[in-house]
């Protein structure tokens, strides 16, 4: 295909957020391409080379991307600078000034672009940057001024057309599985096991919805992760489990998925798919030691411990400590920190996903040695809200945020990226009659008055509702945000500005500023109430409501860990709001006793 053809299609899909009309445009677009370039294609259009979790990062920066442009127009560097600072992207600016420069024939291939920026991302070492320029000036010298907008912004890690993971899927299961429900389970179970889109499409392209039986789980590729349900109380968690369930400590700490090689290598994953091997080095050092029968694959929560008291300590401590490569070793002394595995999902033996969790949990007991910072999440077999009961409060001692419920059934496999009853989670906030904290997307920003004029005084979040493939909003929070919280805001949100309303977010609220739905941000807040202005669940408790949030406060704790279809569902919106109207006793009395 030519990249010509492609950028038309990316103009397209820039140019709307209806998810019908993009998967319409992408069930088009995979028509057009071969088996070869589906992968590339479909990595490219969300603004990657490589599946996510290989952590392939083209890495160039503006000044060099600017310096490419310069060479290849054959203008000096500084009328260039003075351009983008008049346009605001990069992108833009190329597209202009190559529009004064015929392009070099022949006209670029996808393939081609795809092999150049490949060779810019992968160009390391002495001399990495006068090659990266080199590789960039060659696509532009031929690129058209939109192939050459497209390829900067890709380059800049800026492309951000809004298609997510799911309209992907849609598409795919559209085109090549007959479009039927049974057939777009089976695509993004496919998908659920690899993490890879591009695999996931070459093999539906080229061997139709059976040849999806091949995806197996590999060390080295992560998988997406299974998530909870909750319930209100602790009978309720009982009654679904029908009397009987493991419960384990639920630690309050980072999810990670650890892949340890045959030969030791280890690699870790968080919960959206990245790489965190780097992050994470005292890790990476012992989950060989502690995993000597080999490959695994497990799964743990990260959360830091009090050496003295081996108690747990609050998540900031590990949050303070994200993103800092500086002084990691003085943090390590200071922050210690425990994985608590609590599944595994590959043995030597092979694949146990399908296996029931009984017998994962007994395997993974077997398959670790413990030691001071690698140990076995805590658990308990209880059948009686007694015994429950005893065990949650034990986990809160130890500084825990409450416990997880897992399924003992024969049913209990691990699900990979799905959300079921098969594991529950219930936590002390719930037992303090208030909400569970909420885990919203940032839609919209509104202006600031007073003492904060001139900034954004307050944010409009949105939950996901998953069935609707859109943003609901769910509360406005200006609350919880210090001074220098707001001074940052609009670095944070800066990247995802939007002109006009985006169309997968619904809201009664029109805030001066629309975000793409990206960053998430957990709030608590009072409880949950009706209302006219917000449409999160609308409909659902009553004609004409949503469900809002009152009293929002932002807990200072960004999500960066969670991607927007990550965060809190309007499903789960609404269980909680049900499980408070339910138990109207325990949140009057629990607030009497506060
Ligand atoms: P939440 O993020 O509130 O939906 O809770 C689910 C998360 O709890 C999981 O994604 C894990 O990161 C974390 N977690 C903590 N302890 C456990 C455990 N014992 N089993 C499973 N997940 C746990």
């Amino acid at each position: 295909m030519k990249f010509a053809e492609l950028v038309a299609t990316y103009d397209r899909l820039d140019a709307t957020t209806k998810r019908l009309e993009m998967r319409a445009v992408l069930v088009e677009l995979l028509g057009r391409l071969s088996p070869d370039e589906l992968g590339e294609v479909l990595y490219l259009s969300q603004g990657l080379l490589r599946p996510e979790y290989e952590g392939i990062e083209l890495g160039v920066a503006d000044s060099l991307a600017g310096r490419a442009l310069a060479d290849a127009v054959g203008a000096p560097e500084p009328r260039i600078t003075a351009a983008v600072r008049a346009s605001g992207d990069l992108g833009s600016t190329a597209e202009a000034m190559l529009a004064q420069v015929p392009p070099n024939p022949p006209p670029l291939e996808v393939t081609e672009v795809y092999a150049g920026l490949y060779a810019i991302a992968r160009a390391s070492g002495e001399g990495s940057q006068e090659a990266k320029v080199g590789f960039l000036v060659a696509l532009l010298r031929r690129a058209t001024p939109t192939e050459a907008k497209y390829i900067l912004r890709i380059v800049l890690g800026r492309l951000r057309l809004g298609v997510r993971e799911m309209t992907i899927l849609d598409a795919l299961a559209e085109k090549y599985a007959g479009g039927s429900r049974a057939g777009r389970v089976r695509v993004e179970a496919a998908y659920n096991v690899s993490s890879d889109l591009g695999l996931v499409a070459r093999l539906l392209a080229t061997e139709g919805v059976e040849g999806l039986g091949k995806v197996r789980l590999e060390v080295g590729r992560p998988i997406r992760a299974m998530l909870a349900e909750r319930s209100p109380d602790l009978a309720d968690v009982l009654e679904r489990m029908e009397g009987r369930t493991a419960l384990e400590y639920k630690y309050d700490g980072l999810r990670v998925q650890a892949h340890v090689f045959e030969d030791g290598t280890t690699r870790l994953f968080s919960r959206r798919l990245e790489d965190l091997s780097g992050q994470f080095p005292e890790l990476v050092r012992d989950l060989p030691k502690a995993l000597v029968r080999r490959p695994v694959i497990v799964e743990g929560e990260r959360d830091p411990i009090d050496p003295d008291t081996d108690e747990i300590r609050p998540f900031q401590e590990v949050s303070r400590r994200r993103g800092r490569k500086y002084d990691l070793e003085r943090m390590q002394e200071e922050v210690p920190v425990c994985l608590f595995l609590f599944d595994v999902l590959l043995a030597p033996e092979g694949p146990l996903i399908d296996r029931p969790f009984p017998e994962r949990r007994d395997r993974l007991v077997q398959l670790v040695t413990t030691d001071e910072r690698i140990r076995v999440a805590k658990q308990q077999v209880v059948a009686s809200v007694e015994e429950a009961q005893a065990f949650f409060d034990e986990s809160i001692a130890a500084g825990c945020e409450g416990v997880m419920a897992k399924s003992l059934a024969d049913g209990s496999a691990y699900r990979a990226g799905a959300r079921g009853f098969w594991w529950i989670k219930y936590k002390r906030e719930y037992t303090q009659g208030l909400a569970d904290s909420i885990d919203g997307v940032v839609v919209g920003a509104f202006a600031g008055r007073g003492r904060r004029a001139g900034r954004y005084g307050a944010l409009l979040l949105a939950v996901y509702n998953e069935r609707e493939d859109r943003f609901e909003s769910f509360c406005k929070v200006g609350s919880g945000f210090d001074d220098a919280g707001l001074a940052e805001l609009p670095k944070r949100l800066g990247p995802f500005e939007l002109d006009t309303p985006p169309e997968d977010v619904v809201s009664g609220l029109t805030p001066d500023r629309w975000f793409r739905p990206a960053l998430v941000l957990e709030v608590r807040g009072a409880e949950l109430s009706l209302s006219p202005i917000h449409r999160a669940a609308f409909g659902e408790v009553r004609p004409g409501t949503g469900l809002a949030l009152r009293f929002p406060r932002f807990t200072g704790r960004y999500r960066d860990d969670k991607g927007p279809t990550d965060a809190t569902t309007a499903a789960e919106l609404l269980t909680l709001y049900r499980s408070q109207v339910k138990q109207p006793a325990r949140t009057s009395e629990a607030a009497a006793g506060a």
